[in-house]
C-alpha cells in the first residue's frame, strides 16, 4: 500500500492545501495530512481544531486521514513505517526551503525518507495560510481562499 504524509501547520487549511490533497488522493492509496505542532510558530487555531476543520473538508475524499504530531518528520515516518513525505510548491521561494528540509529528512532517515513536491494549482499559487489570516484580520472576503467551515471559523475567531 502506498502511504505519503503531507505535514504542514495548516493555521487554517486553505483550498491551496486542498488541493494538493486531492490530487494526491489519486496517486496514493492513502494520504495522511498531519498538523506538525511547531513550537516556534504561533498559531490562531489549536492543533485541535486544524485537525477538525481538515477532517470536516476531506471526509468525502475517502482515502485521507488526518492526524497530529510533535517532534520530527522522521521520526512521525519511522512510527508510521511511512517513506514518502508530500509537500507542494508555490514559487521559487518555497524551493530553497523545501530542498533544505526534504534533503535533511533523507539524511536523517538514511534514505529512508523522500520526499514528493506537487507544483501548485497556478490558481493557488499566490495563497498562504499567512495571507488568509491577513486579510481575514481587516475583514476582507477569504471566500475564494478557503472552504466555507474555515471561513466561518475565521470569523469567528478574529
Ligand atoms: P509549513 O508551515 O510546514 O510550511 P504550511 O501549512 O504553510 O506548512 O504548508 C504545508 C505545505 O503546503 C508546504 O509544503 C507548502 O509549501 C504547501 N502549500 C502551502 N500553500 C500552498 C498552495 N497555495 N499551493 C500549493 N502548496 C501549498
Amino acid at each position: 500500500m502506498k502511504v505519503a504524509v503531507y505535514p504542514g501547520s495548516f493555521d487554517p487549511i486553505t483550498l491551496g492545501h486542498l488541493d494538493v490533497i486531492k490530487r494526491a488522493s489519486i496517486m496514493f492509496d492513502k494520504v495522511i495530512v498531519t498538523v506538525m505542532n511547531n513550537s516556534s510558530k504561533s498559531s490562531l487555531f489549536s492543533v485541535d481544531e486544524r485537525v477538525k476543520m481538515i477532517e470536516d473538508i476531506t471526509r468525502d475524499l475517502g482515502n485521507i486521514e488526518v492526524d497530529s504530531f510533535d517532534g520530527l518528520m522522521i521520526d512521525y515516518c519511522r512510527q508510521k513505517n511511512i517513506h514518502i513525505v508530500l509537500r507542494g510548491l508555490r514559487a521559487i521561494t518555497d524551493f530553497e526551503y523545501e530542498l533544505q528540509i526534504a534533503q535533511t529528512n533523507r539524511e536523517l532517515s538514511h534514505n529512508n525518507v523522500d520526499t514528493v513536491f506537487l507544483t501548485t494549482n497556478l490558481r493557488y499559487s499566490y495563497l498562504s495560510s499567512s495571507t488568509v489570516k491577513e486579510i481575514a484580520s481587516y475583514h476582507g472576503d477569504v471566500s475564494s481562499m478557503v472552504t466555507d467551515n474555515v471561513r466561518i471559523a475565521l470569523e469567528e475567531r478574529i
